[in-house]
């Protein structure tokens, strides 16, 4: 049996199989499991759990994947979730007397951080979801929207943005609601086949090399990755293609980067 990809149901659908006595292969196209359900290394050594923060009882496949592979011990259950806003703001959600997906109702319905007015965006935001069957229309916008973006279109208001959505959402996705997520794994894989070219062969990754996962991770469609790299350089090429007419000679250039090993800070824009 072939299973492809090695993300969470990738893994999942091969663990069961061969549990049932399939003899299964399984192919991913990236030199890592897990898919989206990653970790990753920061330069200063800090691990950073990039997903998979929060899983409910209705998650069934889930539970049964982690105890095939022995780790459903390792998830910890909670029969409510406690919220506690910067001005100190307690507020509890827990299931109540009707069943999924209304459960929490009632617990929702009485949340003191929030008002009756942010209650109600927040719901019809919800009703949103549901009734585009989990798309709503704007994620097909070309470029996407941020997640900021969308609340704002739905008219949440401050606190409804401020105490609800930033609590739930950036703790899941390990962003704020202004930027759009960007592609963790693409910078991973670019940065470790820089390190393989430069152990291997001692090249050099040139201006460039991560070009690509930048603007794959902004949105800009594949097709014009090309034509952005050449647009920025015709007044360059134009010049020394002037220069070279002049003296008849082929001019080759040669660059190396002798600044600092760690490169420049970074200053925002209005502070410089
Ligand atoms: C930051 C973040 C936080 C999240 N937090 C939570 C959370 O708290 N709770 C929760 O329930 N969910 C969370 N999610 C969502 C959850 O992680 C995903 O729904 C889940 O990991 C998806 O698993 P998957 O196997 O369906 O897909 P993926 O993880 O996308 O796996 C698909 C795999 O297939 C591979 N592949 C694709 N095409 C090919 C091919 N042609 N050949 C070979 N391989 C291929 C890909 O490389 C990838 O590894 C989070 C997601 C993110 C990004």
């Amino acid at each position: 049996m072939i299973v492809i990809g090695g993300g969470l149901a990738g893994l999942a659908a091969g663990v069961a199989l061969a549990e049932a006595g399939w003899r299964v292969r399984l192919f991913e196209q990236r030199p890592f499991l897990g898919g989206r359900a990653t970790s990753y290394v920061l330069p200063d050594g800090e691990h950073v759990d990039n997903c998979q923060h929060v899983t409910f009882g209705c998650c069934t496949n889930l539970e049964d994947f982690y105890r095939r592979v022995g780790a459903a011990d390792k998830i910890k259950f909670f029969d409510g979730l406690l919220l506690l806003d910067p001005q100190g703001r307690r507020g509890e959600m827990s299931p109540g007397m009707f069943p999924a997906p209304f459960h929490m109702t009632s617990s929702f319905l009485t949340f003191s951080p929030l008002a009756l007015k942010d209650k109600l965006c927040i719901a019809r935001a919800f009703s949103d979801i549901l009734f585009s069957g989990g798309h709503p229309r704007d994620l097909d916008e070309p470029g996407g929207i941020s997640m900021l973006e969308w609340l704002r279109r739905r008219k949440q208001t401050p606190a409804a943005i401020g105490r609800f959505w930033r609590t739930v959402l950036v703790s899941a996705l390990s962003e704020e609601l202004g930027k759009r997520t960007g592609h963790v794994d693409l910078y991973l894989t670019s940065s470790r086949i820089e390190k393989y070219m430069k152990e291997t062969k001692n090249l050099n990754a040139n201006v460039d090399f991560y070009s690509a996962s930048t603007y794959y991770s902004l949105g800009i469609p594949i097709d014009l990755f090309t034509p952005i790299f050449a647009v920025s350089r015709m007044s360059g090429w134009t010049a020394h293609v002037l220069e070279q007419y002049r003296n008849n000679r082929l001019i080759r250039p040669r660059a190396d980067y002798i600044g600092t090993a760690v490169g420049q800070p970074w200053v925002p824009i209005e502070k410089r």
